[in-house]
């Protein structure tokens, strides 16, 4: 099948695994010979027509030690824990290690399973698995067309949210108790976006967060510690060792430098969960902010950040991930939620269900002139209003997305042929139908005043609500 096809999710079925304990030879050992069986391919026939069905496995994802046991690789805490790549232990957050010169490829990696599997003594079988990382026997996959490392890709989800997980709980764990009671009052007050359900306690419940939590923390964290974080909230200890680590001739410094990384790592994150990215120059944009996070980290908490495998990976995601990511939606489909009677009409702020009445009609008519280019009167004065929308964006390659829109949160919008984004708050959600009976559906925005500021901290633009 043809790269293009393959990547695509339709063409995926998704499998989980869970073996709670058991041991994965055994337990993977019939869907592994259903799938030999469908590497070689066979007959199948389909409403009277006889098809020739082949297929295998794609990406197998996994937790870190996990993944490493599939790949044959050592676990992560060993000598040479990385799955893409051979880097000693205390390389792991070397920004100039040479991942490509010490990448693993499969057939260096074959070669080397082959060497172990030759020692007689265990004690030299031993050697040579702790010299390439790798286990003495090579992975449950490796039966099928499969490639060790390739097959098997570090996963930027689990990455991230662990690493804003440890980043969390340094950062509770040298707060005071006026701090944390400081932190936690900015916590209930934050003004969060409106479709989030109620997060979870910080300081009593950390442990117990699911990796969404962490990144939804992760969003908002850099604003409450701008607005609750104080010396006083900071342990004596911690200010005088990090002031003096870092050189800071006052305890303030210590004070916005943790702010300053918690923004670094919120920017970090944007990044590499964003869905288009360009080429080249987002690549370098993406690689600057993780190595200036991954630097900032280690400074702020040594002991915790020196080495850490998540910033490693990190590093590698910029160099394994496929360049051909940039692609323009190609088209759309709209779902709408919940349509809004009289009442919440009124309650929003509209008139009636009138284009006229609400002022709307000429800015109707300037958008279907705009962008589709229609040049005619409007046939039907009306529209219907709702609650939410969910896009669903094609793209050319097949790849898709959804975005969620409801009314009343705030969504930075990038505007066709403008360079910078802008973020508004969404008044309304409108279906109008257009004269041939096609519907077309609109957001009403309530633009939000940008001061042309930044704040110094933070380094984020400053908007009036
Ligand atoms: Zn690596």
């Amino acid at each position: 099948m043809p790269h293009q096809l393959r990547k695509q999710l339709r063409n995926h079925f998704v499998i989980s695994f869970v073996p709670f304990g058991g041991d994965i030879q055994d337990f993977i050992k019939p869907f592994l010979e259903e799938l030999k069986k469908l590497e070689k391919g066979f007959v199948m026939n389909l409403n009277g027509i006889n098809y020739w069905i082949m297929g295998g496995l794609g990406v197998f994802t996994a937790d870190l030690p996990q993944g490493n046991d599939i790949a044959g690789v050592l676990r992560h805490n060993a000598y040479r824990g990385c799955r893409s790549c051979k880097v000693p232990k205390e390389q792991l957050t070397d920004l100039s290690y040479d991942i490509y010169y010490y990448g693993r490829y499969r057939q260096i990696t074959d070669k080397e399973f082959q060497l172990i599997n030759e020692q007689i003594s265990s004690n030299a079988k031993s050697r040579f698995c702790s010299q390439y990382g790798l286990r003495s026997l090579p992975g449950p996959l490796d039966l099928l067309l499969h490639d060790h490392h390739l097959h098997t890709p570090q996963d930027a989800y689990h990455a991230v949210a662990g690493k804003i997980a440890r980043l969390l709980d340094c950062t509770c764990s040298i707060l005071t108790a006026y701090g944390e009671s400081n932190l936690i009052n900015c916590w209930k007050n934050i003004e969060v976006p409106v479709q989030w359900s109620r997060l979870p306690n910080p300081i009593t419940h950390r442990c117990s967060f699911m990796m969404s939590d962490n990144l939804r923390i992760l969003m908002i964290f850099p604003f409450i510690l701008n607005r609750c974080l104080t010396v006083n909230s900071i342990k004596e200890d911690y200010l005088n060792s990090t002031c003096n680590r870092l050189h800071f001739s006052c305890q303030i410094e210590v004070r916005d430098y943790i702010i300053y990384t918690w923004a670094l790592s919120a920017k970090a994150a944007k990044e590499v969960f964003s869905i288009t990215i360009q080429r080249s120059a987002g690549y370098f944009k993406l690689q600057a902010i993780l190595n200036e996070e991954l630097e900032a980290l280690i400074k702020l908490f040594p002991d915790k950040f020196q080495n850490l495998p998540n910033l490693h990976i990190n590093h590698n995601s910029t160099i394994i991930a496929n360049p051909n990511l940039l692609n323009y939606s190609e088209h759309s489909e709209i779902k709408l939620g919940q349509k809004w009677n009289k009442h919440q009409i009124e309650t929003a702020g509209f008139v009636s269900t009138s284009l006229e009445t609400n002022n709307l009609l000429r800015e109707i008519i300037n958008a279907y002139s705009s962008y589709y280019s229609f040049e005619q009167a409007l046939l039907e004065p009306r529209v219907c209003f709702y609650e939410n929308a969910i896009y669903t964006i094609c793209q050319s390659n097949g790849d898709y997305y959804d975005i969620r829109l409801k009314v009343g949160e705030i969504v930075e919008v990038k505007l066709f042929e403008e360079d910078d984004s802008k973020f508004g708050k969404i008044t309304g959600i409108i279906e109008h139908l257009w004269n041939n009976g096609q519907a077309f559906i609109f957001l009403c925005f309530k633009w939000l005043e940008n001061f042309n500021e930044l704040d110094s901290l933070l380094e984020c633009s400053i908007y009036y609500i």
